[in-house]
């Protein structure tokens, strides 16, 4: 018996991955960095992988080593490593290690001496986003000193990438001029002898809307998890994740009753008021605050009142609500309960916070569907 659960959908997943590859010859990596995207970032990454991936993409080096300890052998990429990192433990677990400095290729260099392999490397190039991957002026020497550890034998630069700032927002003008900025950056480093066999740039949103952007590989995250990456388009995905929880209590107060902290919110009339045991501390907004809406029996009803650590309030009205019922902040729809989407239309963010706030939470997580098994 669940009080409150995070259901994901494996299968889902793993369906809207197959979609994904369907749409590209290139090859598909699933970011499964930030616990899965809040959906557990082992099964996500078996069920992507069951979908047809053929790369899992992580930001930490923790990340990786994750999925190697639990026997993931897919080639897996981490793109996210400071400095004084034991980098020889992701090279000898053969992780792929994006690169954006020469310190890093120096580190690289140290780390597969240690490991007595080569490290696989794959070089970032910043086109315009100015945060992870070398500026332009660094190009030259960061292609030099990748193209001499090369040469010596210590790196193989398997991949050179970088990452759009404005993919989702179809036809922005960012999108050509970083596009045409990785051709350049490409052919700069053809003249090094640095021939990647993986020429990377698109996310979820290129995915989907620019197929001349796919080069030899896409990196596809929020799509795989069923969320669509551009407001108002859902490309026939299926969201993986359900958060719910059953009604702890529900009570009957008269009009004008001040709700939660703050008594912020105040009943209009006699109502029903559910509590229900979710809370900032499990991942829900405090955002949401008089705003999240949660189907509850029949009805979709709104947080009344401020979002606590562990509970909420719902206001549902004449809704004949009993302890037990179940109480849904969001999940595919099918039955009429919220999405990610309108929870992040209410709170005002995107569909990939909502989801990922839920991740390494104190819900349980129960996994559903074929994969998991
Ligand atoms: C998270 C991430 C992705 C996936 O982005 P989506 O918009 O979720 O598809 C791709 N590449 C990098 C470098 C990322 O950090």
């Amino acid at each position: 018996m669940w009080q409150a659960e995070v259901r994901v959908d494996l299968d889902a997943i793993r369906d809207n991955v197959a979609m994904l590859r369907a749409r590209t010859s290139a090859e598909v990596l699933v970011a499964v960095k930030a616990d899965g995207y809040g959906h557990g970032l082992v099964p996500a990454g078996r069920a992507a992988l069951a979908g047809g991936a053929t790369w899992l993409g992580v930001a930490t080096l923790d990340e990786a080593l994750t999925l190697r300890r639990a026997g993931v052998q897919a080639p897996v990429l981490a793109w996210l490593l400071s400095p004084g990192l034991p980098l020889h433990e992701g090279v000898a677990a053969g992780i792929d290690l994006g690169a954006a400095t020469t310190g890093l290729i120096d580190e690289l260099v140290a780390a597969a001496r240690r490991a007595g392999r080569p490290a696989r490397v794959q070089v970032k190039l910043d086109t315009g986003l100015s945060r992870g991957g070398a500026v332009a002026s660094e190009w030259p020497a960061l292609l030099e000193s990748a193209a001499k550890a090369q040469a010596g034998g210590d790196i193989e630069v398997v991949g050179v990438w970088s990452h759009f700032a404005c993919a989702d927002e179809p036809g922005h003008e960012s999108i050509d001029r970083q596009l045409a900025a990785f051709h350049e950056g490409l052919a700069l480093a053809a003249t090094y002898g640095i021939h990647p066999t993986l020429r990377h740039i698109a996310n979820s949103a290129a995915l989907l809307t620019r197929p001349d952007t796919h080069l030899d590989l896409v990196r596809a995250g929020i799509a795989a998890y069923g969320l669509s990456p551009i407001a108002g388009e859902t490309y026939g995905l299926r969201p993986a994740m359900t958060a719910r929880a059953r009604v702890m209590l529900a009570k009957r107060v008269p009009a004008g009753q001040g709700v939660s902290y703050g008594l912020t919110y105040t009943t209009e009339r006699e109502t029903t008021l559910a509590v229900v045991p979710l809370g900032y501390g499990d991942g829900v907004p405090r955002h949401a605050s008089s705003a999240g809406p949660v189907r509850v029996g029949g009805t979709t009803a709104r947080i009344a009142g401020r979002v606590c650590m562990d509970q909420v309030v719902v206001d549902v009205g004449d809704e004949p609500v009993v302890p037990g019922d179940v109480a849904t902040l969001f999940g595919p729809g099918d039955d009429g309960e919220p999405t990610a989407d309108d929870w992040a239309a209410a709170t005002g963010t995107i569909n990939y916070e909502i989801v990922t706030r839920f991740g390494s939470s104190r819900v349980p997580r129960h996994y559903v569907g074929e994969v998991a098994r």
